[in-house]
């Protein structure tokens, strides 16, 4: 894991470098199947700090963003899964990691379900035929696309509708009701769950309320999502902090996003495609890595991807 130490690490100085998982679990996990294992984390965080990272939470790396002589990473979460409470805590503070936790808020304390994940469920209990079915005779009334991929399909139906588009469908193929599946499945964190995390550390900031795709609302829509996500998180955070991380890696358009930064009162939000010369201080879009195994990157690969970008010839 070391061999590349001595010349890898030079071009990352200056930019700091975060990292992004949603569930870190061994098991098949029912409610969200990708994720990254405990011990892959783990092996993660030893080779990052032999390599001689350190590790800040998202809010020093911003404050000190384009000064810092050192190399600097950030370990962040998606969507606010109990997995940050359960498995990833310990971890955290056994290594004296700062995490920065994205949630979503009408999933907080277990109250909701998110689109995408209730669309996790309904797949789980159907076949590839009978939803391509449904999505047939849901067509019309949905606007859904009739070429693509099932996903694209899915995803073709408008954001305002995706709600009561899953909604038919989890009553047509799911068991159990989405109250009785959130308790006894309890996926997302718990507000007392929430208050342990920031008692060690943790940040809280936004990721949106319904986990929409950014790339397709309008202007007002985007202010909407993240100020009803503002004023959920606050009723179980005691400080959030100012950052945003688009669901899905889905950005809006670029334009807009320093003054969505400045309506929001963000410092800066994030997606899903790092470059070595991201995440400067003058930058309001951030950009982050994955961190897991359906991306199948080797620590290697994670930090090498970036650079064979910049020194390929263009
Ligand atoms: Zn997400």
């Amino acid at each position: 894991m070391v061999p590349f130490k001595s010349f890898s690490l030079f071009p990352l100085r200056g930019s700091h470098l975060v990292l992004y998982y949603h569930r870190v679990g061994d098991g098949g996990a029912e409610f969200y199947p990708g994720g990254i294992k405990s011990a892959e984390l783990l092996q993660a965080i030893q080779g990052l700090l032999e390599l001689g990272f350190r590790f800040c939470s998202l809010s020093e790396a911003y404050g000190k963003a384009g000064s810092k002589k050192e190399f600097t990473i950030s370990l962040t979460s998606d969507d606010g899964l109990a997995s940050n409470h359960e498995i990833v805590l310990p971890i955290a503070k056994k290594y004296g990691i700062p995490l920065t936790l994205f949630v979503i808020g009408k999933c907080l304390d277990n109250q909701a379900l998110a689109w995408n994940h209730k669309l996790i469920q309904i797949r789980r209990h159907s076949s590839e035929e009978t939803l391509q079915s449904a999505l047939s005779n849901l067509g019309s009334r949905f606007q859904i696309s009739e070429e693509g991929s099932l996903s694209q399909r899915i995803f073709s139906v408008a954001d305002s509708q995706k709600d009561e588009f899953v909604d038919l469908l989890w009553d047509s193929f799911c068991p159990e009701t989405q109250n009785e599946f959130l308790q006894r499945t309890q996926p997302f964190l718990s507000a007392a769950q929430m208050q342990d995390l920031q008692d060690n550390g943790a940040e809280f900031a936004l990721h949106s309320h319904s986990h929409a795709d950014f790339s397709r609302l309008s202007y007002p829509q985007i202010l909407n999502e993240l100020r009803a996500n503002q004023a959920l998180l606050a009723d179980y955070v005691r400080q959030p902090v100012p950052f945003f991380a688009f669901p899905y890696g889905r950005e809006c358009k670029g334009d807009l996003i320093p003054k969505l930064c400045r309506d929001a009162g963000l410092k800066a939000a994030l997606g899903f495609r790092y470059r070595i010369s991201d995440n400067r201080r003058q930058n309001a879009l951030w950009q982050r890595l994955p961190l897991e195994s359906a991306h199948a990157l080797s620590l290697e690969q994670l930090l090498l991807r970036p650079l064979a970008r910049v020194l390929k010839p263009r």
